[in-house]
């Protein structure tokens, strides 16, 4: 029951759809959102299929591969290629098929009923036949200050990207889990010195990472320690840890690199309601599909993935999400327009 004693409504807030006209908003078969490799594979497959998809581009256009160097692990590019130039041309081919692509964030869904109505920027109205998800995952961050501060200038969640900037130096990967195991050994690569800095005394990584981790004579786990600061004005200079058990705090002035290897979370955040999702906010998808448990809404890449989370896997699951989106429309075909009210039903309190 809410404060006021009426029953809680079955769908999340609605107010951001207050007093925007939908009279005059465009509809579209399909609109993607987000343009990592899901989002940019689900717009070509969709545009192949003559439904004229409308991408949105997101925050981050391009998604987490942009923040990356060399790609070397993408069937096809033996030579490899970089991140950004990879997402330009999964732009490129996308849009070759038609593929319409605008700047843009999908900051609200309406799902109750079809075609669905979407807000761009908290303003901008368009309603959906149907809806491919594709927002991605963001690294995680400690939530320092100064790590924020540092961020590019020697503090990174992306290992694989900003190792080798690090030849011959010691550098420290915050986490306890595999991407931590594989970052630090990544490292090794290049730091003379790796320290894992793990909040407890056990790790939560697979037992093969663990030991190829305690295996490395370069890396040094340090034990029940946490991270409170980062030192340093223009580069990392040290940071400052805390014991869990003592409470005793020291800097460690050897670390000239900060690797945050915490975790993910999926931008899912403006569809928590709408669409089944795990406690972490991975949205959930049946089986083998990308169908979401809202009908005509579709979810792939790693916003529904947080066990595989590469490129390729990602494109996979796009052409996936739409072939499914082009079958369920071929299904169900394409809902009416509310012709005497654009806003729908008043929503209840
Ligand atoms: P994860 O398994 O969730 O581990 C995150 C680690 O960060 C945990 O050890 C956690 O500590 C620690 N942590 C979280 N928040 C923290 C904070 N605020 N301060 C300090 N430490 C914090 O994440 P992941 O390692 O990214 O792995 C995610 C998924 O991808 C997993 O399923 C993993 O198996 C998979 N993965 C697989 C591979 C591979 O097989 N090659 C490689 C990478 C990832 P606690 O343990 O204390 O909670």
């Amino acid at each position: 029951m809410h404060e006021n004693g009426s029953p809680a409504p079955d769908h999340p807030d609605l107010s951001a759809f207050e007093g925007i006209d939908f009279s005059t908003a465009e509809t579209r078969d399909v609109v993607v959102v987000g343009t990592g490799p899901a989002g940019w594979t689900a717009a070509l497959y969709t545009a192949r299929a003559d439904l004229n998809p409308l991408i949105f581009m997101g925050p981050e256009p391009g998604g987490q591969l942009t923040t990356t160097t060399d790609v070397e692990n993408y069937p096809g590019f033996p030579e490899g290629l970089l991140g950004p130039e990879m997402m330009d041309r999964f732009q490129e081919q996308a849009e070759r098929f038609g593929t319409e692509s605008r700047y843009g964030t999908v900051t609200h869904v309406d799902f109750r009923e079809r075609p669905y109505r979407l807000l761009i920027d908290e303003k901008t109205p368009v309603y959906a036949q149907t809806v491919i998800l594709s927002t991605g995952a963001s690294a995680r961050y400690l939530g320092l200050e100064n790590e924020q501060r540092l961020i590019g200038k020697g503090v990174s969640a992306c290992a694989t990207c900003d190792g080798s900037f690090f030849r011959g130096e010691t550098v420290a990967v915050v986490g306890g889990g595999d991407s931590a195991m594989e970052e630090s050994t990544f490292l090794t690569k290049f730091a003379d010195k790796v320290y894992v800095i793990h909040r407890r005394d056990e790790l939560r990584a697979s037992k093969i990472m663990q030991q190829r981790a305690f295996e490395n004579d370069k890396i040094e786990f340090v034990w029940n320690t946490e991270v409170v600061d980062v030192l340093g004005e223009n580069a990392v200079e040290g940071i400052e840890v805390v014991n869990n058990d003592t409470g005793e705090t020291r800097v460690m002035d050897d670390v000239t690199g900060f690797f945050l290897a915490i975790g993910h979370t999926p931008n899912t955040a403006p569809f928590e309601g709408w669409v089944e999702m795990d406690d972490t906010g991975y949205i959930r998808t049946e089986g083998d599909s990308t169908y979401t448990n809202r009908p005509g809404v579709f979810a792939c890449g790693d916003a529904q993935d947080d066990e595989y989370r590469q490129a390729v896997t990602a494109a996979g699951t796009g052409c996936k999400a739409a072939i499914d989106a082009e079958r369920w429309l071929s299904e169900h075909g394409r809902a009416e327009i509310p012709q005497s009210s654009p806003e729908r039903a008043p929503v209840e309190a």
